[in-house]
């Protein structure tokens, strides 16, 4: 068994984030697995090293240890190249010129990540002379792909439904791959068996298991926790005012203490699982 860590290092690391660390961990060691770290760290404008170090020093401070040399996001864009290519030589992806404000006009649905792209760039609309995207061709990679289902830990099995997000941007046009594209290359690069991670990335699933699909890539088993929320009923997030786990390892907290009350389900005061 094989698990990792994904944090992005576009801020501090909150509650959440040691609670699916912890799960992660955990889950691997118990059967004598490999836990690794993996720094996604693609999105260069946000990604900064401070960051970087307080990830290494809260999964300290938590008594997480990971296996192997943490991998890095930006130093696998040859990889994201190449995957893109071959979707491109495939014919699933096509280039989009769009703009935020072109979009909003022109989307008629909302799908699990907001606005459906209405099409306009497909077949060969986008212009050139811009900064563009690739998208995936939806309609095309689904009836490439035929049906396709996953197994998830606590969901079962889930049939993939991936068209409902229409043509998503698997490279963007600030950064060389997408969210998806690269965690889905990463995952099966590193041999992640499970793959632990928030309720929030559960629709995401959908669209990896159509990549793996697309570019003949092993499906690990899948474990969407739940997310935790605050005081205030909403999820903590890095932007809101939960403490950071680095305000918490420097006001002397007790980390490993911290990650087995997380074991047992035992949460800091005012957070709480959100079962719903
Ligand atoms: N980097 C993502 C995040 O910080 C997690 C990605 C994943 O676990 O697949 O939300």
């Amino acid at each position: 068994m094989r698990t990792r860590f994904a944090p992005s290092p576009n801020g501090y690391l909150h509650m959440g984030h040691a609670y699916s660390a912890v799960l992660a961990h955990d889950l691997a060691r118990a059967k004598g697995g490999e836990f690794c770290l993996r720094i996604e760290d693609i999105d260069a404008g946000r990604s900064r090293p401070e960051y970087v170090e307080a990830i290494y020093a809260d999964l300290g401070w938590l008594g997480l240890e990971w296996d192997d040399a943490p991998v890095f996001q930006s130093a696998r864009l040859a990889s994201y190249d190449t995957a893109a290519a071959q979707l491109k030589a495939m014919e699933l992806l096509y280039p989009c010129s769009c703009t935020r404000a072109q979009i909003e006009k022109a989307a008629q649905t909302k799908g699990p990540e907001g606005l459906v792209y209405p099409g306009t760039c497909r077949g060969g609309k986008a212009d050139l002379s811009k900064p563009h995207s690739w998208r995936l061709d939806m309609a095309r990679a689904v009836e490439i792909a035929g049906p396709l289902h996953w197994h998830d830990m606590a969901a079962g099995t889930v049939q993939a439904a991936p068209a409902i997000f229409g043509d998503v941007v698997l490279v963007r046009k600030d950064a060389p791959a997408s969210y998806h594209l690269a965690a889905t290359l990463d995952d099966a690069a590193d041999g992640m068996t499970n793959i632990v991670r928030g309720m929030d990335l559960f629709t995401a699933t959908h669209i990896h298991r159509l990549l793996q699909a697309l570019l003949e890539l092993p499906t690990p088993a899948y474990h969407h926790h739940p997310l935790l929320t605050g005081a205030d009923g909403r999820k903590l997030s890095k932007s809101e005012k939960a403490p950071s786990l680095s305000q918490l390892r420097q006001s002397g907290a007790d980390g490993r203490q911290i990650a087995g009350d997380l074991r047992k389900g035992i949460f800091p005061a005012g957070i709480s699982p959100d079962n719903a």
